[in-house]
């Protein structure tokens, strides 16, 4: 069975080994092809082959270069170099950081257009020193171009911000060009071909990209500055300094497209490197200014406060000693700075972040994606990490949005603020309103509790006057009214009287034998009595405008307005009796007294003196008296 087996199987082992003999032979050719086509470019300058139809080429892809560290060499002695010296760009970018060595590169290229074409060679950084270009065709130097940051505006190939090298091609034949480029900023050479005019085509729509971002940058920087010192009372945390970063770090992102640099100020070429130096110093201090004061260090973190004081004490040393040291150390320093600020912050604001502390995350975020960009470009500018021109682009553009966001959003906070200041007064007024309300009822309450207290005062102080008025009106024995009184009320009376036409009678009564009476019983029981006969007396009066009076000692007298002379009598009678029939009964004693009464009427009228009928009512008196006493007597006419 077995041997069946393997006797059917030797064609097909045989067609494997066939099989296997042929993959090792087309293995070994690919080798060798491999081999061929990895040794070509040692041994040949790579060659770009072009038409009339060329379109934008990136020179990275095909130069060579090689490090003349001594910046000595010769292009001859350059040319001389044997073919393993040169390094083929294995980049799609060049970029070898600081450095002090003068770079080589070399390519070939070939027109194939019927014509002379003139295609331009362009560094769009502004930032070399010198460029030396020679085109070479079959050995001889046909074209020699100098440019360069250090080359006056003037005299430049192509007067452009840029590097131009306009490169002369005859048809059909084959160009050797070597480029000498020496920079003191960072080694990037985006170097490309270019038809002259696209390129102008697309240096307009560059321009304009970049016209626009010196447009927002500008109008940011104003509004900001407006901004800032509009409220600076109640600004936003952090936000001066950010206005301070945006102005120097738009200031560096312009100088390094070369906008505002040596077509300005053709006598200064290096106003660009002052330029450089300065913005990328003031950003490091404007930023961690921003970052002290946006998080507030100062009372949160002694260690980071120390360490961006430091950093930004590093950039002033670096700015100062740009006087005396060249510029290619101080720019390596700052951008070592740079890596330091935006890490150190980076650091400070996540911990921060992770603390607890409240920080807005739309203003983490932007913060976080500008510093990682910010990093990148610096460390790609150091060659440090490899050089794309996403870093440069995605920092402008992120510069551009954080500008545009922080912008707005300081402008809502601040008229939110506003608002809230606003809000605050119109509060307080209704507060303060409320309280003069409050204030005005107290007031009112106290004013009408004062108007009460000074009423019942009045009032009081009315009736002590009643009372002062009584009492210094009323005879303090016999408690009726006294002579002083009776002085007043009767003139009052007379003219009353006068005015309206009506009578009035006067009664004088005197007690009869009172004299005995003190005599026998004492002054106090005198007193006694002549309160009882006054009592008497005011007892038999019976209208409201009759006055009874002490005239003095025991002698009394009656003021009856309307009163006739008969109805005088009758009264005058009927208080005798009165007082005939009154009995003192005081001490024991029952007294018993009687009076004399002389009554007066007349009709007054103004020329007649009241005494006159005051002299006629005594007359009258003392007739009764005279008549045995204990009688009335009227007073004759006259
Ligand atoms: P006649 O009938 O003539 O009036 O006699 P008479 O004693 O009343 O008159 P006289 O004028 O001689 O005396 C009046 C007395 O009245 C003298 C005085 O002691 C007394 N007298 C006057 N005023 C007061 C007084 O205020 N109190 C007391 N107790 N006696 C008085
Ligand atoms: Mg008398
Ligand atoms: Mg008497």
């Amino acid at each position: 069975m077995l041997n069946d087996s393997q006797s059917e199987a030797d064609p097909f082992i045989r067609a494997v080994e066939l099989t296997h003999t042929r993959v090792v032979n087309l293995q070994i050719r690919c080798r060798i092809l491999f081999i061929i086509l990895i040794a070509s470019p040692v041994f040949a300058i790579n060659r770009l082959e072009i038409d009339e139809n060329l379109d934008a080429t990136n020179l990275s892809d095909i130069v060579e270069y090689y490090e003349d560290s001594t910046g000595l060499l010769t292009y001859q002695q350059i040319m001389a170099l044997p073919a393993e010296a040169w390094t083929p760009n294995i980049h799609s970018s060049i970029s070898f950081g600081f450095t002090n060595s003068t770079y080589w590169f070399r390519f070939q290229i070939k027109s194939d257009a019927p014509y002379k074409v003139e295609p331009v060679i362009t560094v769009a950084n502004p930032r070399f020193d010198t460029i030396n270009l020679y085109n070479l065709i079959e050995g001889e130097v046909t074209q020699y171009i100098k440019t360069g940051s250090k080359v006056p505006f003037d005299e430049k190939p192509v007067k452009h911000r840029y590097q131009l090298l306009p490169l002369k091609l005859g048809p059909a034949f084959t160009s050797t060009i070597y480029i000498q480029a020496r920079t003191s900023d960072a080694f990037q050479l985006p170097i490309e071909l270019w038809p002259a005019d696209d390129f102008r085509h697309h240096d307009q729509t560059r321009l304009l990209m970049q016209g626009i971002f010196l447009g927002i940058w500008a109008v940011t920087v104003l509004s900001n500055l407006v901004l800032a010192i509009a409220f600076r009372r109640n600004s936003i945390r952090g936000y001066n300094g950010f206005v301070a970063l945006i102005f120097f770090f738009g200031l560096f992102q312009l100088s390094m497209h070369g906008v505002g640099g040596g077509e300005f100020w053709t006598s200064w070429p290096s106003l660009q490197d002052v330029t450089t130096i300065y913005s990328i110093g003031f950003a490091v201090i404007s930023g961690c200014w921003c970052v002290i004061s946006y998080l507030d260090l100062r009372n949160t973190s002694r260690i980071g406060l120390l360490i961006l004081l430091a950093i930004s004490g590093n950039a002033a040393l670096y700015m100062f000693s740009y006087l005396f040291v060249p510029f290619r150390h101080i720019i390596y320093l700052l951008h070592i700075l740079i890596v330091t600020t935006t890490i150190s912050s980076l650091v400070i604001m996540s911990l921060y972040f992770m603390q607890g502390h409240r920080l807005n995350i739309t203003h983490w975020i932007s913060w976080f994606l500008v510093g990682i960009t910010v990093l990148s470009m610096a460390l790609a500018r150091l060659a440090w990490i490899p050089d794309y021109p996403l870093w440069s682009y995605s920092a402008t553009v992120l510069f551009v949005c954080m500008m545009l966001i922080t912008t707005i959003s300081a402008i809502l906070l601040i008229t939110r603020q506003r608002t809230g200041t606003l809000e605050d007064v119109l509060s307080y007024e209704k507060r303060a309103r409320q309280d003069q309300m409050l204030l005005n009822q107290r007031l009112e309450r106290n004013f009408r509790n004062k108007d009460q207290d000074l009423s019942h005062a009045l009032s009081k102080l009315s009736e002590t006057r009643q009372t002062l008025v009584e009492i210094s009106t009323s005879d303090s024995v016999t408690g009726i009214k006294n002579r002083h009184f009776f002085d007043d009320i009767y003139n009052i009376e007379w003219k009353r009287a006068c005015r309206q036409g009506y009578p009035i009678c006067l009664m004088m009564i005197d007690i009869d034998h009172f004299k005995k009476i003190n005599d026998k019983y004492g002054q106090s029981v005198g007193d006694i009595c002549l309160r009882d006969v006054a009592d008497a007396i005011k007892r038999s009066l019976r209208r409201p405008s009759d006055i009874v009076a002490r005239f003095g000692g025991e002698e009394f007298v009656v003021v009856l307005p309307y009163l006739t002379e008969e109805n005088g009598c009758i009264l005058g009678e009927r208080i005798r009796t009165e007082i005939e029939s009154l009995i003192t009964i005081t001490a024991g004693h029952m007294i018993q007294l009687t009076i004399s009464i002389g009554v007066a009427t007349t009709l007054p009228t103004n020329d007649v003196d009241p005494d006159t009928l005051l002299q006629a009512a005594d007359k009258a008196l003392y007739r009764a008296k005279e008549e045995g006493r204990n009688c009335v007597c009227l007073a004759t006419a006259n």
